[in-house]
Order: structure tokens, then sequence, then C-alpha cells
């Protein structure tokens, strides 16, 4: 091992190098954490809109928005301002005049504000009948689509799946039930501005409970056909693909809706530009997720992950870092290693763990140490579907899975990063 000073030099840098390469796993786990991944990102002006912040913490779930969302608030106060001031409203048998302007903006802004609440109880509807299934709920995501309440791992039956898709829609059915009821008691007591507020926001879940309930993933609607399907005939893969090819047509069916509103001379909504450009974006939203659901599923069919594992680079727990760097690393270009004593799986050693350790420390440091020692997050039988592997993959911390025969034996190991269907249409 004729290993000179620019020799370990070399490791050192491919030791870097290999830590901070943006592996699936880094997008997994931490998308906004690492500086390593952003460094990767193009900082452009999209990029910034996209990045989120935390804005609440309900039930212990992380509420987050991103820049575009200001965009759309201020569209629609300046939508329902621009509205009220310009035309009389129809509540019930109350016919409203137009409003003044200063009480235009203050009505827009309270009416985006309860449209805005509605969503996220929409979501969080979503996220509290997950965690009734057992599912908890990474973050609660408001885009300018609506809103999106990434669950940490996938309902494991048909029942699961159903209660919790039908759940969003469910909530936004009795806020708009309540919204109404609300407009119809200040319309007789004579608040018109209330009732007016009452109105917009009644129409606006009832809006939200009808569109999410179109059959086609991943709206929820599509989620419930999945829930149907997939109890009918036991295979989830086939009931995805099939929801999402109804999520295509929707989405597909929506961009023609929308080009069709703003070259149509007959038909005129009083926001054609609005309302045609908006029906195509949310159109092309779709269907982006939709067909990436398709291509998964077709993708990762049922395998298992004996047909996806590449053979296993054990490291022995007594070896040095300066001789796993010199003779493991140098030869597999892997982010983790798998460290075993005659096949016994004693943990994992991933370079992310590694990188916190000084230089002058790895001739000393030996790999038990610095290694994450065995748990049940990080092996899997090799029966275990690929599916369910990589489920495993981004919640263990680690992005890998130990693969482990009948006997406990070590017989293969899995990374993220190295297979070839990668996105797991978790959208909701
Ligand atoms: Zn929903």
């Amino acid at each position: 091992m004729g290993s000179g000073l620019a020799e370990s030099e070399r490791l050192v840098l491919a030791v870097q190098a290999a830590a901070e390469m943006p592996s699936d796993f880094d997008s997994f786990n931490r998308p906004r954490l690492s500086p390593f991944t952003s460094a990767f990102v193009f900082m452009n002006v999209l990029q910034l809109l996209k990045r989120q912040l935390t804005i609440a913490r309900v039930y212990g779930i992380p509420v987050r928005i991103d820049y575009r969302w200001f965009v759309v608030v201020g569209l629609s106060v300046w939508l329902i301002a621009s509205n009220l001031q310009n035309h009389a409203i129809q509540v019930g048998n109350v016919r409203l005049p137009p409003h003044a302007q200063l009480t235009s903006w203050v009505l827009g802004l309270i009416t985006t504000a309860g449209l805005f609440l509605s969503v996220f109880g929409h979501e969080l509807a979503h996220a509290l009948m997950a965690r009734a299934e057992g599912i908890e709920t990474e973050e609660i995501v408001l885009h300018p689509f609506g809103g999106l309440a990434r669950l940490k791992s996938e309902p494991q039956n048909p029942r699961a799946e159903f209660r919790i898709a039908f759940a969003g829609p469910a909530s936004s059915f009795v806020f708009s039930i309540l919204a109404f009821a609300g407009a119809k008691v200040a319309a007789v007591g004579n608040y018109e501005p209330t009732a007016v507020v009452f109105f917009l926001i009644g129409s606006g879940n009832l809006l939200l409970a009808l569109f999410n309930l179109f059959p086609g993933y991943p709206l929820d609607g599509g989620r419930v056909l999945r829930a149907l399907i997939w109890r009918r005939t036991g295979d989830i893969k086939d009931a995805t693909r099939k929801a999402g090819i109804c999520g295509i047509l929707i989405g597909g069916m929506l961009v023609l809706f929308g080009i069709y509103i703003l070259v149509s001379p007959n038909w005129r909504p009083s926001e054609p530009y609005f309302m045609g450009v908006w029906s195509i974006l949310v159109g092309l939203f779709l269907l982006d997720t939709a067909i990436k659901v398709v291509k998964s599923a077709h993708a990762t069919g049922l395998v298992t992950v004996s047909e996806a594992m590449s053979p296993p680079v054990a490291v022995e727990p007594g070896l040095t870092v300066t001789r796993f760097v010199d003779d493991v690393l140098s030869l597999h270009r892997q982010t983790a290693f798998p460290v075993a004593v005659s096949g016994q799986l004693h943990g994992i050693l991933s370079l992310e763990d590694l990188k916190s350790l000084p230089r002058e420390r790895w001739s000393t440091t030996r790999v038990q140490t610095v290694m994450r020692p065995v748990s049940p997050g990080f092996f899997v039988p090799a029966n275990t579907t690929l599916d369910s592997a990589q489920a495993m993959m981004k919640q263990n911390g680690i992005g890998s899975l130990a693969i482990v025969d009948a006997h406990g034996k070590l017989v293969g190991f899995l990374q993220s990063g190295n297979i070839k269907p990668r996105r797991n249409g978790k959208h909701r």
C-alpha cells in the first residue's frame, strides 16, 4: 500500500468528497439544513422563493410556508378586495351592494386569513387522523396550491389510507357548513361585512373539499380511490398506478380547461386570466406529481431487497480509522459501511459521523467508537420489500440498511443513493 503524503492527502479529500456527496440520503434527511447540500443548490430567485420558513408548531408538528406563499396571499387579498369593491354580492336572499375601498381591503385580508386557516385545518385533519393510525407527521407545508401533510411513513393498510385521506375533505366540509351557518346568522342580524367574510370562507372550504375529492392521485380523492382498489385487489402497486393515471387525466383536463378559459370568447368569468392561468398551473402541478407516482409504481414493483442489495463491504470494529480510509474507503466509495465480525452485525459506520473526528486522531481511533451501534432501524431480512426498506432508510438517519438472512448473518447492503427508482410518491 504505497501511501506517501500525497496519497493520504488524496484520501482525506476522498472522505470529504464522499461525505459531502448530495446523495438521496442527504436530500431525504436534511434538505434545508446541510450546508453541503445547499452548496450544490443553484441559488437563483426561484430557489429563494422555495425556501421554507417554520411559522408554528401545532401538536408538535412544524408548520412551514415558502416565500411564494406571500405572493399568493397578496393575490388573494387583492382579488377579494377588488371584487367586493366593484361587484354586488348575493348572500342567500340578501343582495349586498359594493363596499367602500377601505372596507373591501380589510375584508379581503380577514377572508384570506380565514382561508389560510382553512387550508391549515384541512392538513391538520390529515395529520391528526394519521396520528390516530399510528403514523407521525414530519411537517405541514402550505404551498401556493394548497397544503401538504408530509407523513413519516406510508399507511400500512387500505383502511388507514382511506381514513387519513378522507379526513381532509371531511374537515373542509364541516368548516364550510359552519361558515355558511355563520353567514346566515350574520345576514339575519344585518352584520353585512361579517356575512360576506363567512360566505366567502364557506365557499372556499366547499371548493377545497370538492376539488380534493377528485379521484386522481395525489389529490385526496385519488388516495381514497387507491385505498378502495388496494382493498379489492390487495395490490398496492397496481392501485397506486391506477390512481396515478386518473391523476394524470385530471391534471390534463385542468390544463385544457385553463386554456379554454383563456381563449374562449363565449364564456368569460369575472377574472378570466387569473382563473385560466391558475387552472393551468394547478393542472401542471398535478400532472407532474401524478406522472412521478405512476413512474415509481412501475419501476419499484414488488421487488425485495435481496434483488436490489449489493454484497456487503464489512468493516471490523477493531480497525483504526486510518486503516479504514486506506484499505476500505479507497476501494469502495460508499457513504456508509456495515461493521461486522464474522457475519454478525455490530453497527454502521457513516462517513457523516467520521467528518467530526479530527484527522490527528484517525490513527488511534477504532471504528467501533465512531460507528452507530446496531439498532432495529439499521437492518432488515432479505425478503423485505424494497418499498418498506426505502421508507426505513429515510428514517434511520444513515440512508442505508444492512441486509441479514434468516440466521441474522449479514448478507448484503443497501444504500438509498444506489437504488434506481428513487422517488416514492409521498405527496398528499
Ligand atoms: Zn387533503
